[in-house]
């Protein structure tokens, strides 16, 4: 498995510190050319290959990672709830409003039909 971490020229090849830093020269380097980053088994470091290799083996996310993203998105989700939850109240607040004016104008028109049929 040693040309994992070497090229077929038998030169070793360059070594990236994340997935990131090697997608990023992944796209400065290449001219229409596609570059596959992957994170290379025998050094632990980041490569780059012309071929997308079946040997790429993908970083598990840690377990306190997740927690992070899940807990992240936990925080999206209450910050939207609230959101709705103050345009729900807001749009019950106007329809009370608008029970209130029909309420009233329903009233008013009784009274005039009323004073209307007095002699
Ligand atoms: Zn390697």
């Amino acid at each position: 498995m040693s040309n994992l971490c070497m090229r077929r020229d038998g030169r070793g090849k360059v070594k990236y510190r994340s997935n990131a830093e090697a997608t990023k020269y992944a796209r400065k380097t290449t001219l229409g050319v596609a570059l596959y980053p992957y994170s290379c088994s025998l050094c632990g470091s980041w490569h780059l290959s012309h071929e997308k290799s079946n040997m790429v083996i993908e970083r598990v996310p840690s377990a306190a990672k997740l927690k992070r993203q899940l807990e992240n998105s936990a925080r999206i989700i209450a910050k939207q709830q609230k959101a709705l939850d103050a345009v729900i109240s807001k749009q019950k607040a106007q329809q009370a409003e608008r029970d209130a004016e029909i309420t009233a104008i329903t009233a008013m028109f009784i009274a005039q039909h009323q004073s209307n049929r007095r002699p």
